[in-house]
């Protein structure tokens, strides 16, 4: 297993979610901000993003995987859900990567049965091209090509989260 060179430095990083930070403190000023972040791989995105925000919010998290049935179908298990009242909230879901959508399109469509206010999707990484569910996203860091990246809370197998860049992850054959 190789760990190459940054894909997208740490400066990198931290550049781009200053300016997600900023889009999203000028838009939900005098709102009723709740940040949900996707666990786990959303776990340092969110904590860098929340911390650069400049309006106030409450914070909460949802533990969600999705699996392949049938090699085709995705379906999504919830481990842990939002505790917070999410009627008449502004909501942003706070997401490592979006890959086919499944994850976040069931998700988005579960917490919309809840009534909350407003519904935004924030995700650090889009993998535009594999996309198979489309599902609206308001705040992208950075799109990326079809490549399996790891760091900055990413994981394969659940390590390589606290690589502090985001690299390209090769399996040696
Ligand atoms: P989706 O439901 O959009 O197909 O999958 C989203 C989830 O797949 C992400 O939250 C993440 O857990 C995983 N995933 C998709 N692409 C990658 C990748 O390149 N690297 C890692 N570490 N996880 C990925």
């Amino acid at each position: 297993m190789v760990v190459g060179k940054p894909f997208l430095t740490v400066e990198q990083i931290q550049r781009r979610v200053n300016e997600l930070a900023g889009s999203i403190s000028a838009d939900y000023e005098g709102k009723n901000l709740l940040a949900v972040g996707i666990l786990k791989g959303a776990f340092i995105f969110y904590s860098d993003l929340v911390r650069a925000i400049q309006t106030p919010l409450s914070v909460d998290f949802l533990i969600a995987s999705s699996y392949l049935k049938d090699n085709s179908t995705g379906q999504v298990r919830i481990h842990y859900d939002i505790r917070e009242e999410v009627a008449d909230r502004d909501v942003l879901l706070v997401e490592d990567i979006v890959d086919t959508g499944v994850t976040l399109n069931y998700l988005r469509e579960r917490i919309l049965m809840q009534g909350p206010k407003s519904l935004r999707i924030c995700t650090f990484l889009d993998k535009k091209e594999r996309r198979e569910v489309d599902v609206p996203i308001d705040y992208i860091g950075y799109e990326i090509p079809n490549e399996f990246v790891v760091g900055y809370g990413l994981d394969y197998d659940n390590r390589f989260r606290n690589l502090p860049y985001i690299s390209v992850f090769k399996k040696r054959t």
